[in-house]
């Protein structure tokens, strides 16, 4: 996701500190390398200056110029920078209330069907009894959508007849979780191709009946700088509280997450990264940072490895059949079954290619074992 930016990056740094003491010719030269590294992988340019400016006055404050051991203040000065770009210390949900309203906003396309299933199915593995509305009105579609979701995922779905008023939908919907003891409400309301008026009475209608404590924007990373007019399109009727990026495994520049994290003042609180219900992160603007440094996401990678043991993959007795495989391989009488086992669950951790990556310097290596097939 962050191939390009990260390795250009990187090779900035190496350059800028590869000669031990940085002068400020050299300094200046680096910022300028950064700033390419930057516009190339389609970074938005108010975010690239703001970032600039971040490194520089880090710079002068740590007085690198001239001193000793600047290479590591320098990564730290970048690392520290990319984390306050892409939010800080990151922001997590409000689910307090009982039930907790989630109201999924996004264009039509941008993945808000697919993600509303997927915010579901990773808050029922965190414990929660969440439940999935469908509030378009009109397109019977969306609904038989998010009701296969739902379906795949165990989780229960609530729609109401074609034509519907959504404020109706809502509070409906909100009774019939409180009846069945649910306690998170996830509404994945219309979805058109441009932000009509006839949208936005009907969001404000919804939020108005539902008041929903979270009001996440869903905005496909692919669009990249558009994404961020969609933004202000929404902020008016529904005030966003959190932005969810979705397709962001497409982003192969790796500017995505940075330009709508650092330009659009709302946080990004999760990303999606595939198709399917469990390829939704968490958004970690510390984590990313060390991801596009080639620092690893240990983290990251230990809470994939936590979801696969207990996610479907596993199976309720999967504790019972890893012990005993465990204690047939420890005798040496390892089965083809245990080892299919074993490669099962290695491959519902995601693409080797992503979970290979956030292990720190493996993406350099990732990149090495490339050029070297590629005969470089
Ligand atoms: P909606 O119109 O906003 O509800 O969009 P959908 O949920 O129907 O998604 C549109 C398309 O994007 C579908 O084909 C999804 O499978 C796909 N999609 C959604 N999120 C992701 C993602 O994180 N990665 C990838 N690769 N595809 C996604």
């Amino acid at each position: 996701m962050f191939d390009a930016l990260g390795s250009s990056l990187r090779a900035s740094l190496r350059r800028l500190t590869g000669s031990g003491r940085i002068s400020a010719a050299d300094l200046e030269a680096g910022l300028a390398e950064i700033r390419t590294s930057l516009i190339s992988a389609d970074v938005a340019m108010p975010v690239v200056a703001k970032l600039l400016d971040r490194i520089a006055d880090r710079a002068r404050v740590s007085e690198i110029v001239g001193g000793l051991g600047a290479g590591e203040r320098m990564l730290g000065i970048l690392h520290s920078a990319l984390t306050e770009t892409l939010g800080g210390s990151g922001r997590e949900l409000d689910l307090r209330e009982r039930p907790a309203t989630i109201l999924l906003l996004g264009v039509q396309g941008a993945g808000k069907t697919t993600t509303a299933a997927k915010l579901a199915y990773r808050l029922s593995k965190d414990g929660r009894r969440p439940m999935l509305v469908a509030a378009d009105p009109r397109r019977p579609a969306a609904a038989e959508q998010l009701a296969t979701l739902a379906a795949a995922i165990k989780v229960p779905m609530h729609r109401e007849p074609i034509g519907t008023p959504v404020a109706d939908i809502g509070t409906r919907a909100i009774a019939a979780a409180r009846r069945l003891g649910l306690d998170v409400v996830i509404i994945d309301s219309s979805g058109r191709t441009t932000l009509d008026g006839e949208l936005l009475e009907e969001l404000r209608d919804l939020r108005n009946a539902t008041k929903p404590r979270e009001r996440l924007l869903v905005l496909d990373a692919a669009t990249g700088q558009s994404a961020l007019t969609i933004a202000e399109g929404f902020q008016s009727v529904a005030e966003p509280t959190g932005l969810i990026l979705s397709k962001l495994d497409g982003d192969a520049r790796g500017g995505a997450a940075l330009s709508i994290a650092g330009g659009a003042g709302i946080p990004v609180v999760y990303v999606g990264t595939g198709e399917r219900s469990d390829a939704l992160e968490r958004f970690h603007p510390e984590r990313i940072a060390n991801r596009i440094l080639d620092m690893g996401d240990l983290a990251t990678l230990a809470e994939r490895v936590r979801d696969a043991e207990i996610g479907p993959a596993a199976g309720p007795d999967a504790e019972v059949r890893a012990k005993a495989a465990e204690a047939r391989a420890l005798r040496g009488g390892m089965t083809f079954d245990d080892l299919l086992g074993q490669l099962r669950q290695m491959s519902s951790l995601g693409p080797i290619g992503q979970v290979v990556k956030m292990i720190p310097g493996m993406g350099g290596m990732a990149e090495q074992a490339d050029a070297t097939r590629r005969g470089r």
